[in-house]
């Protein structure tokens, strides 16, 4: 891959953590349409040990290897970098972590401790071994988008960050590897989370720009779904501050719990 782009194809990276789904597959097509036929569309498969905290979901992450190459070579992927084992990416005596600012500590960075650690570590490890010029993730994980847009500028990566619209089932729950995890009962009780935000949406529309006000509401109706609510919140897109009064373009983001799975997600508000 340096290869190729010392010779002067371009190169997209798509780093996942496989199991992959219509949201990874997403990313994927716009990779192979932004470097066109003569680039290189490359995506990464790592489940990265060091963005899981102790208590979460290491071990039992669901993982597909065989059916996820089928998947990346349909959406016209060239090349999937899969280690085999996370000491072929984090050799042991591994002693160096990049630490974003504010903008990982609030939110998920506040709830999982060494997450954004982890991940903008290994964005930054996949960078250099891919040598990408644009790279793509999803607006689902919108804090980690920010995390590494951060991560970009700060450290003058040559590296275009391209975020991409979230994709979601056909009644309104976006896509996740754990959404496999849920039973059928949490999956639909799952559907709260687009289902508020829509809520959230329709109240600022109205005129309800008071944040805890909207905030407030949603915990409520995630409540009465019966997900367990972990945060919710209205801040400013780029930085990930509270606001006190929506503004347009401000981003509501919510966590919850179904059963033991912590689900995300957010949307913008009008
Ligand atoms: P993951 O495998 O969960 O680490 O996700 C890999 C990439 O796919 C990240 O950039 C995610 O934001 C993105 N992604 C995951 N789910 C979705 C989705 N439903 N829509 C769009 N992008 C997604």
């Amino acid at each position: 891959m340096i290869a190729a782009r010392d010779g002067g194809r371009r190169v997209a990276l798509v780093p996942t953590m496989g199991y992959l789904h219509e949201g990874h597959l997403s990313l994927m097509r716009e990779a192979r349409r932004r470097v066109g036929p003569e680039g290189l569309a490359v995506a990464s498969i790592f489940v990265n040990p060091t963005q899981f905290g102790p208590q979460e979901d290491l071990a039992r992450y669901p993982r597909d290897l065989e059916g996820d190459l089928a998947k990346c070579a349909a959406a016209g992927v060239d090349a999937v970098l899969a280690p085999e084992r996370p000491e072929q990416v984090f050799a042991p005596g591994h002693q160096t972590w990049i630490e974003v600012g504010p903008v990982a500590q609030g939110l998920c960075g506040a709830r999982r401790p060494g997450h954004f650690r982890g991940v903008a570590t290994v964005v930054m490890k996949l960078f250099q071994l891919t040598r990408p010029q644009v790279a793509l993730f999803g607006e689902k994980d919108w804090q980690q988008l920010q995390v590494i847009r951060a991560m970009v500028r700060d450290l003058d990566l040559d590296v275009e960050v391209v975020g991409m619209p979230i994709v979601r089932e056909p009644d309104g729950l976006a896509r996740s590897s754990r959404n496999a995890y849920l039973s059928p009962d949490e999956r639909r009780r799952a559907l709260a989370l687009s289902r508020t935000l829509a809520e959230a949406q329709e109240r600022a529309r109205a005129g309800q720009r008071d944040a805890a006000r909207l905030a407030e509401s949603a915990r409520a109706a995630l409540a009465s779904a019966g997900a367990r609510v972990d945060y919710v919140e209205i801040v400013e897109p780029e930085s990930l501050q509270p606001v006190a009064r929506a503004a347009p373009g401000s981003r509501m983001l919510v966590a919850a719990y179904l059963g033991t799975t912590r689900l995300i997600d957010n949307a913008a508000l009008p």
